[in-house]
């Protein structure tokens, strides 16, 4: 075939698509779509013929009216230029926001004529509500005879006069002010369509030399740094001595060729990477006073011997003398941890085994018994990991051509160069080389799972993915598996064909993708398509890939918002009124020259509903009641939803005259279902998919369906039942989410609660739909609303696709068996997301079922199908392939800890749904115990029982185990509520590695070591107590929490600076943002804390600690190496008992 003929192929992405140029940098190209789908286009990851059900294929009709503006991709202007995940702070632009009309014109308030009576057919609206009366639309409302609900809920009536005093936050308040900042500017000028790297045949790019791993780890008294294991561990052909059922090991097959890895000589470097250790924490020095031994230990080194080069030996802090044997061992890759005291009477002490271990919060940690207890300085230190990778692996970009190379950590900065994988932004792997065999699987015990975030924001030096168009038959797509064209396709036959590298077959090219290969059999057009040669990318769907064989409609966003009582008297319905006016300007768009597709509706509610006639045409907005809640519907079609800019004054007069309408309610009772019911309905009404913003304040007891009662019972924590709390005490919903997701409906909820609400059952249409849920409890505005209306500025904006549906599909001999997440799924491999944003993730498992070849690594392609909020329907796919390994030791070498915490803290989240929650801590402890003893029989040099000897990869597994273990949703005090506890739980649910990370082990730094001149952050410590100077001042985050902890004893000058007060008395600690003081430190702080801020996608509030002070408390809870007072042991006290787990399991 003549190459040159490709009729109706595609352009290559490299030329500009008519509507893509350009493609928008700060985000992952566009992308909202509707996700829908359930039964109508199950099919979609099958052949594609099977998705259209009625009109033959190829019949690809014109857009509907409604059909997406291709407008294209330029840049979404909305935040997603502020997304960049180490980057600087979010600029404070004040909104550049079109001149409006003023909210409140009086003229149109007064709306004469006469004023129906509301008795009958509309659901009885109070009699105030004249002005509003007199344009109702006639229509029938609530078909029933008169509600009685309806006199009860007051709403007043319009205002006649410029709203006064009114609602307790008086308008004036949210007025947008210089710092309010919606978006950044756009960049002025945007790459057009950059151009693939090149083919670069450099897998030189990826460092060379040995990972940073190579550090041998050994602790002084505990721990001994083994050498890597690049020779096969020995094998013990015996039956495992364990009776934990390892099961039998397969014999070691010599040399593990692995072809591209950079493993080479694991143990070489250990030198480097330890000289960084030195000073860092040495900075803690002066202030610790008693801190023992200097700071500056690194986790390997003895203190007792600084001048030992870290080598391999063995050496004990208090325990046995160096055990000769150890010596002479090649420094492992893996770092050992030796003499933890091993059978020491006195070791049992510190960590009296399980009985005590996960105890009840009233069960303190027992103290050390021992009297020698370990030096926490000789045990790994998290702070010492991360700033060595940052070391070795910040300084060079990650080229993900190297199949099985792991990444930098998630703390480390680093920039992407896609080279055929999918960058770390998008997916992380538990391990990056899997064991070949189950067997090695189920022995290691090590979970394999990948951390998906499909939409996943980049930094602005990244390119975001092309956009491929392969014409109009649609994406090129292995026949059988319907894998679609990637890297992993083997092309055959002089180009004719190609094989599928997840399932072998062989399909042909068509006659309009072919093209010559080279000598080497690749595509002589490889590295101008980014589906060959790159490891993510979008293509361009046709009309086959679209619910119902329909191109889909824009989506839509709707507002619901609470006006009872509560709502209106905590400045809830105020702020959000004020707010949506401005905010409606920023709403998504792909090209930001022109208007965001998305069309707005609004509702207010406390037990029956306010649905609001919002047409461009109307002087005034007018309100249809709907008191028949048990069978909600949409009083209107025409005007519900509309578009913002055409509508502008009608809505800005609504927005105005909802606070003063409700301001005097009395009405106390809530619906929930019916609120949500509506807004579906309302979307099936227009057929389209889209977004519900419900702002809700209490426990929906209000007769209606999805009523709740009030079932806090604190009693049941700990107890067999507690697992009840969690699970939704109706099905309602869970029905009712089902639909939703069915039409593309994704709930996001912000609750205002004062009280239970019962998050647990609210939450599962959030959950179930890729909403968020967002909790203010006892909101208050004043100290509340940055927090609220940041949170809300950047959900509106966020860039997510819409009726999204995700498949991930592998190669043979694993398959994907168990997913983590908010989403639904109504078969076994199809998730489905009503919504999916920037921020979430999902977070996959897999399992084996055949064997896999290190020759050919284990591929995985993850493909999500999406409608942009402009209503394109795009496929995004990323595609990733890790190595095989025969040896378990190449398995432990490639882990990557913070991802197998992150996989968990979910699974185990998720399985206190259905047992009891010590019972999920027993078996993490467990399985944790399994993966290290594991490593140490088969992969550790031979050493003495009374070493504890750690992976280096796995080196920091105990710490975060632990605070995985102690968190207050597996492990409470008693001041934390259930609410709290469901919140949490679905929280970490979609979180990604990074926020996992810093949310189970917070960022603590020193604010005295702050170097204004250099504007680099200070290095973090480590989170104890012990690491507290009396005498400084310290930042601690975790992503939902930001606290700026005082010492009584901090230098004078600090305080001033910082403060504007010298006195440590003088300080406020009820302040929630630092005063801007015009001094350098005070501006670099406040720069520091802003950037903080923006690296996290929920806002976090600032509370001032003061040392000595109660609110010292909260503060003390996140100093997560300590022990806590729910009974969550310390760092040391866990790996003792760690330790001792392991060595039960090993004898
Ligand atoms: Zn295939």
């Amino acid at each position: 075939m003549n190459v040159n003929q490709q009729p109706h192929m595609a352009s290559p992405y490299g030329q500009p698509q008519p509507g893509y140029q350009g493609y928008p940098q700060p985000g992952y190209g566009g992308d909202n779509v509707p996700s829908g789908y359930p039964a109508q286009y199950a099919p979609y990851n099958g052949p594609g013929s099977a998705y259209q059900q009625g009109p033959p294929q190829g019949m690809r009709g014109p857009p509907t009216s409604g059909a997406p503006p291709v407008s294209g991709a330029q840049n979404y202007s909305q935040f997603g230029q502020g997304e960049t995940q180490n980057g600087p702070p979010p600029m404070v632009a004040p909104p550049q926001r079109p001149p409006v009309s003023q909210p409140y014109t009086p003229a149109a308030v007064n709306l004469p004529g006469p004023q129906p009576t509301y008795g009958q057919q509309y659901g009885a609206p109070p009699v105030s509500m004249q002005q509003m009366t007199n344009q109702m639309a006639s229509m029938q409302v609530g078909s029933t005879a008169p509600s009685p609900a309806g006199p009860g809920y007051a709403p007043q009536s319009f205002p006649q006069a410029p709203p006064v005093s009114q609602p307790p936050f008086s308008t004036a308040q949210v007025q947008p002010g210089p710092t309010q900042s919606y978006g950044r500017p756009l960049p002025s000028t945007q790459p057009s369509f950059p151009r693939p790297p090149l083919p670069t045949s450099q897998p030189s790019a990826f460092p060379a030399g040995p990972p940073p791993t190579s550090t041998p780890s050994q602790l002084p008294g505990v721990i001994q740094p083994q050498p890597p294991v690049s020779q096969p561990p020995p094998y013990h052909s015996g039956p495992p001595p364990t009776s934990t059922g390892f099961p039998p090991r397969p014999p070691f097959h010599g040399m593990q060729g692995l072809p591209m890895t950079s493993q080479g000589p694991p143990m070489a470097s250990q030198g480097p990477p330890m000289a960084s250790q030195g000073p860092p924490m040495a900075s803690q020095g002066p202030p610790m006073g008693s801190q023992g031994p200097p700071m500056a230990q690194a986790n390997h080194i003895l203190p007792t011997q600084p001048g030992m080069p870290p080598g391999p030996i063995n050496t004990s802090l208090s325990g046995p003398p160096p055990q000769p044997g150890m010596q002479g061992y090649p420094a492992q890759q893996n770092g050992a941890f030796g003499q933890v005291r091993g059978p020491q009477p006195g070791y049992t002490g510190p960590y009296p085994g399980q009985q005590n271990y996960g105890a009840p919060s009233t069960a303190p940690a027992p103290a050390p018994a021992a009297p020698k207890r370990l030096d926490p300085d000789s045990i790994p230190s998290p702070i010492q990991v991360i700033e060595d990778d940052k070391a070795n692996k910040g300084s060079e970009p990650f080229t993900t051509g190297v199949r099985g190379q792991a990444p930098p950590l998630v703390t480390t900065k680093f920039q992407v160069k896609d080279q055929g994988n999918a960058s770390p932004r998008y997916i992380r792997c538990t391990s990056y080389n899997m064991p070949c065999n189950s067997d090695m699987a189920k022995q290691s015990q090590v979970p394999l799972a990948a951390v998906i975030k499909p939409l996943a924001p980049l930094p602005p030096d990244e390119t975001p993915p092309y956009l491929v168009d392969h014409g109009e038959s649609g994406p090129i797509r292995c026949n059988r598996c319907k894998a679609y064209m990637c890297p992993y396709m083997q092309f055959i036959e002089g180009g004719r064909r190609f094989q599928c590298g997840f399932c072998s077959c062989v399909t042909e090219v068509p006659p309009h993708y072919f093209q010559h290969l080279d000598h080497t059999g690749k595509r002589v057009d490889c590295y101008d398509r980014p589906e060959l040669s790159m490891g993510s990318y979008e293509f361009m769907t046709t009309v086959d890939y679209c619910k119902n064989n329909k191109f889909p409609q824009p989506p839509a966003f709707i507002f619901l918002i609470d006006v009872s009582y509560n709502a209106v008297k905590n400045g809830m319905v105020g702020i959000v009124c004020q707010e949506l006016k401005t905010l409606l300007d920023y709403l998504p768009r792909e090209n930001p020259d022109v208007e965001s597709n998305i069309r707005v509706g609004f509702v207010t509610y406390n037990k029956v509903l306010h649905f609001y006639n919002v047409k461009a045409s109307l002087a005034q907005p007018q309100m249809m009641v709907v008191s028949d809640v048990a069978d909600m519907f949409v009083p209107l079609l025409d005007g519900f939803l509309v578009n913002v800019s055409e509508s502008r004054v009608v809505i800005e007069s609504l927005l105005d005259q909802i606070p003063e309408m409700f301001a005097d309610t009395r009405e106390t009772e809530t619906v929930f279902g019916p609120v949500i019911q509506a807004g579906l309905e309302a979307l099936k009404a227009a057929d389209c998919a889209g977004k519900l913003f419900v702002f809700h304040s209490s426990l929906p007891i209000a007769e209606a369906p999805g009523k709740l009662k009030n079932r806090e019972d604190k009693k049941l924590v700990g107890t067999d039942k507690e697992k009840s709390l969690f699970q939704p005490q109706v099905s309602f919903y869970n029905t009712l989410a089902k639909e939703c997701v069915a039409q593309g409906c994704c709930v996001d909820l912000f609750l205002f609660p004062n009280q239970y609400v019962d998050v647990a059952t609210l939450g599962v249409v959030p959950t179930s739909t890729g909403g968020s849920i967002y909790k203010y409890t006892y909101f208050q505005a004043p100290s509340d609303q940055e927090r609220f209306l940041n949170d809300l500025r950047r959900d509106v904006q966020k860039q997510m696709g819409f009726d999204a549906v995700m498949r991930v599909r592998t190669s043979t001999g694993i398959r994907v068996t168990d997913f983590f997440g908010s989403f639904f799924m109504s078969n076994t491999t199809d998730v489905e997301l009503a919504g999916l944003d920037c921020d979430k993730t999902v977070t996959v498992e897999f399992k084996h079922d055949d064997k896999l070849s290190e020759e050919t690594g284990a591929l995985m392609q993850c493909a999500v199908l999406y409608t942009s909020c402009s209503g394109q329907r795009r496929l995004r796919i990323h595609n990733m392939a890790v190595n095989c390994c025969s040896q378990l030791a190449d398995l432990y070498r490639n882990c990557e800890t913070d991802t197998i915490i992150n996989y968990f803290a979910k699974y185990a989240y998720r399985s206190i749904l259905s047992s009891p929650t010590k019972n999920v801590r027993d078996s993490l402890m467990n399985q944790c115990a399994q993966i290290l003893a594991c490593y140490r029989k088969n992969c550790a040099s031979p050493s003495s029982a009374g070493q504890l000897i750690l992976p280096e990869c796995m080196k920091l597994l105990p710490v975060y185990l632990n605070c995985v273990l102690k968190s207050d949703v597996l492990q409470p005090g008693a001041d934390v509520s259930l609410d709290d506890r469901a919140y949490l739980r679905q929280l970490v649910s979609t979180m990604d590695v990074a926020e996992s990370h810093v949310f189970f082990y917070p960022r603590l730094l020193p604010l005295q070591k702050l170097d204004v001149e250099s504007m680099t952050l200070p290095m973090a410590v480590r989170d104890s107590e012990e690491r507290l100077s009396r005498g400084g001042v310290y930042l601690l985050e975790n992503g939902l929490n930001i606290f700026l902890w005082v010492g009584v004893s901090a230098q004078q000058e600090l305080l001033q600076n910082i403060f504007g007060t010298p006195a440590f008395s003088q300080i406020d600690s009820n302040m929630t943002s630092l005063p801007a003081l015009d001094n350098p430190f005070s501006k670099s702080l406040r720069e520091i804390i802003e950037s903080v801020r923006a690296q996290r996608s929920r806002y976090m509030k600032l509370m001032v600690v003061k040392q000595e002070d109660k609110l010292e408390l909260i503060f003390k809870h996140f100093l997560v190496e300590d022990k806590n007072n729910n009974g969550g042991a310390s760092y040391v006290d866990f790996l003792c008992h760690m330790h001792k787990e392991i060595r039960q399991l090993l004898s």
